[in-house]
């Protein structure tokens, strides 16, 4: 039978590759972005109760009314923005599912998408997929910053939308107050839409303070911004995010969620609407992972790679000068030979750009990370 591929030139991502090629050869995994920790035992006694209670059937289409409650108290204490429970947020399948829905919801065929390389792996498919075309624009080396003007170039009529990142993923590279007020200028009057992907919201580093778009009303009438619950709650595998944009986006975006999805997991909503009165939880996690991020940099200076700071995410990118490999090779030899897999960052360019630099997940226990640099170390 034949099928004509609506993505005829994507293969498999490079998390699942490299995880299963981790398992292979029994690496240690620095590769796919997930903690190697236990989550809260708290969290997961709530679900339980949650389940035992018998709170196990299909809950509100638009997620838990009390989470979504909860949720919108959250964003005034943090942001100081209202944001109304009713009709501006939807909990969705996880941060990936929230932009896909997002993308689905606006993009007809032919729109632009300016998207920022390197980019999380699904953002230019979830582009193809809804026949738009996706504008791409390097962020700048060494620090990842974003080139306004050429974004001014890269405008026209037909720009339907703007993706960011931050904490960036793969670069850590987080965006500052002016680059909000370049965003700013750029779509004031215009119709271009902002999906914002702030699933590492609250995994910034150094105290620099999280430029969320829910800051900025103005921004937020014409922005979907994605967050991710398994990022925030060391619980990658339960797959529960959510979205929170304007009243009017959200109508359009309800319209496409609730047919492909209608509604998320009852028992982990109960148990997230009452663990995340714990404001602890989510305000120390910065200073959580920034601890690990420095004694993973610590002992990387023993290897040959050359850190690119990262300042939030899961993870750190590094240089290498000491092998001719391209960054994919290297990753892979790492892998079979060192037993220790990684993410080469080419795979984050659509033309697989390769600027010779890996990406380390260091969201993982000291002694995991411990094991994986002493194979580093002896690395030429
Ligand atoms: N965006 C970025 C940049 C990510 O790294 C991730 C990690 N998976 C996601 C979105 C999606 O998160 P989720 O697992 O909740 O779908
Ligand atoms: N976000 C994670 C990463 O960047 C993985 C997500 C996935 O496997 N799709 O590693």
């Amino acid at each position: 039978m034949y099928v004509q591929s609506k993505l005829p030139n994507v293969g498999t991502t490079i998390f699942t590759v490299m995880s299963s090629l981790a398992l292979e050869y029994n690496a240690v995994n620095l590769g796919q972005g997930f903690p190697d920790f236990l989550m809260s035992g708290e969290l997961t006694s709530l679900v339980n109760d949650a389940m035992k209670k018998g709170f196990n059937q299909y809950t509100h289409m638009c997620g838990l009314p009390l989470l979504r409650e909860r949720l919108a108290e959250k964003a005034e204490k943090l942001y100081q923005t209202k944001i109304n429970p009713e009709t501006q947020i939807t909990v969705t399948p996880g941060g990936t599912y929230a932009i896909y829905t997002a993308l689905t919801t606006v993009l007809q065929r032919g729109d632009e998408v300016i998207v920022f390389e390197p980019a999380y792996d699904s953002y230019i498919p979830n582009i193809e997929v809804n026949g738009a075309i996706p504008v791409l624009i390097s962020l700048k080396h060494p620090d990842y910053s974003i080139p306004w003007d050429e974004v001014r170039q890269k405008i026209n009529a037909k720009t339907r939308m703007i993706m960011i990142n931050s904490p960036h993923n793969p670069t850590g590279a987080v965006l500052s107050k002016n680059d909000i007020d370049e965003l700013r200028k750029i779509v004031t009057d215009t119709n271009i839409i902002v999906l914002s992907d702030e699933v590492y919201e609250h995994l910034i580093f150094d105290d620099i303070q999280h430029q969320s778009v829910l800051r900025y009303p103005d921004l937020l009438e014409r922005s979907f911004v994605c967050f991710s619950f398994g990022k925030t709650y060391h619980c990658t595998g339960w797959k529960l995010g959510y979205c929170i944009t304007s009243g009017a986006l959200m109508k359009e975006f309800r319209k496409v969620h609730q047919f492909n999805c209608f509604s998320c997991d009852t028992p982990k909503q109960y148990a997230l609407a009452e663990y995340i009165k714990n404001e602890d939880a989510y305000l120390s996690l910065g200073p959580f992972i920034q601890q690990k991020r420095d004694f993973f940099r610590e002992l990387m200076k023993a290897t040959p790679f050359k850190c690119i700071p990262s300042h939030g995410s899961y993870f750190e990118c590094y240089g290498y000068d000491f092998t001719n490999e391209s960054d994919k090779d290297l990753a892979i030899r790492l892998t079979k030979e060192c037993g220790i897999a990684t993410i080469p960052v080419s795979v984050f360019y659509k033309n697989r750009e390769d600027n010779k630099v890996l990406r380390f997940c260091f969201a993982k226990k000291e002694s995991t990370l411990e094991k994986a640099v002493e194979k580093l170390v002896t690395l030429k």
